[in-house]
């Protein structure tokens, strides 16, 4: 592959030429920047298309038929084109940042040099002029690409004083990509994290979630405890630093956690499992107990982890399904499986666990197994209890009250009311048909409600 800085013509898709062609004929240019022309460069794939223009938002809501007003008070709207979506900014400069995440003002302009230059770092500020992909690279971010490096247009300084979030995409970035952090823009994170401050959680979270999301989070993680950045926004984690587990870990259960996150990442494992990996510990600090024998003991920590992995997702502002998953996970993930439980057992475990997440959970545990010491769980960890899952399951599938041979309106028939009591006794005969699926049927089920309604008045 030709190095980056050699590059001064990128390959443009049909799509984009199609597109082109559009504002073109309304005499209007239109660049490709962003994310694709920086991972073209660097010769990887790029999920979305962020286009530049000076063609006005409404001028380009008139040129195209399928058009959304995403952040129109920023100049950008999206169009819709045989089923992709491209994000079209006019071309802008950013006035003086009061606050600290918003300019005060924006101004359009037609200089495409002047809109890179209000861009966060050298290598998101490169352009490709559509049609023919010309390169337009006025900070020099072929070369910072070529050496690794994140590096901001301008003053670290200054740029992240303008917009605190910047700080956390630097480490987002370099996590991402593997890249360095340029040193003056690393000191100007130290100096001044608070500049996190004032930024909005949902953008802390969309950077968050894509440090979890790439392929090694610990490095971006970390990165965030040196600078101070973590203290700020997952004080939850940082607590965990320095919490020694002797006996089967090596690490404290900051490393342990880190470990088990980037392991879970470098198996393509799912997000709420990488999560879950990161979470899974968090309770573990507040219910460490030193025994006589200088051994620490977490009994339980799973509920309060479970708790506190809510309350810092909630935060985050997490959609509530995932956070569900996520707690959910994390409640469940110290279960102890040994060949004495009985086929009850096993069928109480995979009804509480619920059938649809056995998987995560055993992703979740071979991730928690790795960060004990760092190496990878042994093959066949989980295969025994799998197989016997499978085994119990195949014999009697009973495993939640639709599953039972009677229902609520036979019970009703059978004369009892429906009700408080009515739930009581269908949870009891449930319980009964998954210690032993023989007693699944209508007429044992009936004689067992009827016996139990009597003693219960
Ligand atoms: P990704 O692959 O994650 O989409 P991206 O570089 O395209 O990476 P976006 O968040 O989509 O990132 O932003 C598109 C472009 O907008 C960036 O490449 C950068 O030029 C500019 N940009 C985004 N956020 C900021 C910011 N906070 N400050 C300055 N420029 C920004
Ligand atoms: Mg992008």
């Amino acid at each position: 592959m030709r190095t980056a800085s050699k590059i001064d013509r990128i390959a443009v898709p049909s799509l984009l030429r199609e597109l082109c062609a559009v504002f073109n004929a309304h005499g209007k240019q239109v660049f490709l920047v962003g994310g694709a022309v920086r991972d073209t460069l660097r010769g990887a794939e790029y999920a979305d298309w962020d286009l530049a223009s000076d063609a006005r938002p409404e001028d380009i809501m008139c040129m195209f038929p399928a058009v959304i007003p995403t952040g129109i008070k920023h100049g950008t709207v999206t169009i819709r084109h045989k089923k992709h979506s491209f994000e079209v900014t006019t071309l802008r400069t950013d006035g003086r940042y009061a606050d600290g995440r918003h300019p005060d003002s924006v101004s359009y302009t037609s200089s495409i040099e002047e809109d890179l230059g209000r861009r966060d770092f050298t290598i998101n500020a490169i352009a490709a002029i559509l049609p023919e992909g010309h390169v337009i690279d006025p900070f020099r971010g072929r070369r910072d690409i070529e050496k690794k490096l994140i590096r901001c247009v301008g003053r670290a300084e200054d740029r992240l004083n303008e917009d605190g979030l910047r700080a956390l995409r630097a480490l987002r970035f370099a996590s991402q990509l593997g890249f360095d952090i340029d040193g003056e823009l690393l000191s100007a994170i130290k100096a001044r994290p608070s500049m996190i401050s004032p930024v909005s959680i949902e953008r802390v979270k969309v950077e968050f979630d894509k440090i979890v999301a790439s392929k090694k989070p610990s490095s971006a993680l970390l990165r965030m405890e040196q600078c101070g950045l973590l203290r700020l926004v997952l004080p939850e984690l940082l607590r965990c630093r320095g919490v020694q587990q002797k006996g089967y870990h090596r690490f404290d259960v900051l490393t342990h956690s880190l470990l088990a996150c980037d392991y879970a990442a470098r198996s393509d494992y799912k997000h709420t499992v990488r999560l879950a990996a990161l979470f899974h510990d968090l309770g573990k600090p507040a219910s460490a107990k030193c025994g006589d024998n200088g051994v620490w003991t977490f009994h339980n920590h799973e509920l309060l982890s479970a708790e506190i992995t809510r309350a810092v997702m909630t935060r985050l502002r997490y959609p509530n399904a995932e956070i569900d998953e996520t707690v959910h996970l994390v409640r469940e993930h110290m279960f102890n499986y040994t060949d004495s439980w009985s086929a009850g057992a096993v069928r109480r475990f995979v009804r509480r666990v619920g059938e649809k997440n056995l998987q995560a959970l055993f992703d979740l545990r071979r991730s928690d197994s790795f960060g004990m010491l760092g190496t990878p769980p042994p093959p066949g960890l989980l295969l025994d209890f799998r197989n016997r899952i499978d085994s119990v399951l195949e014999a009697g599938r009973v495993l939640s009250r639709k599953d039972l041979a009677v229902s609520g309106v036979d019970l009703m028939e059978a004369g009892i009311a429906a009700g408080r009591k009515m739930g009581l006794i269908l949870d009891s005969l449930l319980e009964a048909v998954i210690e032993d699926p023989e007693m699944n049927s209508r007429e044992k089920l009936l004689e067992m409600a009827a016996s139990l309604s009597e003693r219960m008045g």
